[in-house]
């Protein structure tokens, strides 16, 4: 599998460098586009918050990357009307997704700072999206991270890795961890 991620209102160099070396382990090419589109029309001023499925539409009409799987990362809040916030939304079967690291800080619930947090919370939402990008449903196994989290705590009680039936699914797409 490609990877491309695209960086949109993100400027944590610190954290996208260690996502990229984690990444690298996992996929076969994992690059990086610093590229501007604008998704400024896709803010929400009364919720305060970004429209993720809206950015995820101006992303790829915008069409930078013709190959592979594209991830755009954000700082921004996002959601989708439904609602109140989301961590992340993808196409099912598709090759976009989006993750925001917003509600994934620690600092957004407590006082305190914790990169290392951060980044195993940053990877288990992507690995999570582009699980949906090659088909994979959300599932009842807690510990699965094809688990939904509505709340952080769901995202820090599941793991990194795919449960046995979505291995199965997912290794016949080509996506191993
Ligand atoms: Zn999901
Ligand atoms: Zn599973």
């Amino acid at each position: 599998m490609e990877l491309t991620i695209l960086p949109l209102k993100f400027t944590n160099e610190h954290l996208l460098n260690d996502l990229l070396f984690r990444l690298r382990f996992v996929f076969e090419k994992v690059d990086l586009l610093n590229t501007l589109i604008d998704i400024d029309h896709t803010y929400s001023a009364q919720r305060r918050q970004y429209y993720s499925t809206k950015i995820i539409e101006t992303v790829k009409t915008a069409n930078p990357v013709q190959e592979g799987f594209v991830l755009i990362l954000t700082e921004m809040d996002l959601f989708v009307p439904v609602l109140t916030h989301i961590y992340g939304e993808a196409e099912l079967n598709g090759r976009y997704s989006i993750v925001s690291l917003c509600r994934l800080h620690e600092e957004f619930y407590t006082s305190e700072t914790n990169p290392a947090l951060l980044l195993e919370r940053s990877y288990k939402e992507i690995i999570h999206e582009l699980g949906h990008n090659v088909g994979l449903k959300h599932c009842k196994d807690w510990k699965c991270v094809m688990h939904s989290s509505s709340g952080i705590e769901e995202v820090d009680i599941k793991g990194n890795l795919f449960c046995v039936d979505c291995h199965t699914l997912a290794k016949d797409k080509g996506f191993v961890i």
